[in-house]
């Protein structure tokens, strides 16, 4: 069986609304796939457009794409999940790379169709909501690099 080996990148995603006088709360971007259906961070092939694309472009670009909005990467120490899956009697080995970002601007209902449904969530929610534990243990991660 044919192995291929494939590298994504995307963004773990939060946003502070502020609650009251100096207080915040913190929510996180998660996604739907329109495919596959499972609830994911928005994430996507490296080198999609621009063979020459880094990591960090393309998750920004991602983030934008598949989840709505505009963020900045603030930490640029990636956090790499491997999983793989049989495509059309094919191996594919597949690397991601998360960067913890936080939101400028948009709205996750801008997502484009490779997502059926973008939103922001709780830190508790997020944890209920994803569907694979790869991505539960790269948020546990994100939360670790995560100081404000
Ligand atoms: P990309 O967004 O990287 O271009 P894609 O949208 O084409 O990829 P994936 O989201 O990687 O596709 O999904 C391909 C297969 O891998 C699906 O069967 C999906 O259920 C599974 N999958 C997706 N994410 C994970 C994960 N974190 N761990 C295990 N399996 C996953």
């Amino acid at each position: 069986m044919n192995v291929i080996k494939q590298t994504s990148a995307g963004g773990i995603v939060f946003k502070k609304f502020q609650i009251l006088n100096s207080k915040f709360q913190i929510q996180w971007l998660v996604c739907q796939h329109s495919q596959h259906g499972g609830w994911v961070f928005p994430k996507g092939f490296v080198g999609d457009n621009d063979p020459g694309e880094s990591a960090e472009t393309a998750a920004l670009r991602e983030t934008r794409e598949e989840g709505g909005v505009t963020a900045k990467i603030i930490n640029k120490q990636p956090i790499t999940v491997n999983y793989s899956y049989l495509w059309k009697n094919q191996q594919i080995q597949k690397t991601v790379h998360y960067f913890l970002m936080e939101y400028i601007s948009g709205d996750p209902k801008d997502h484009d169709w490779e997502m059926s449904d973008a939103k922001f969530v709780s830190e508790k929610e997020v944890v209920d909501i994803l569907t694979y534990q790869s991505d539960k243990d790269a948020f546990r991660q994100a939360l670790k690099l995560f100081k404000f």
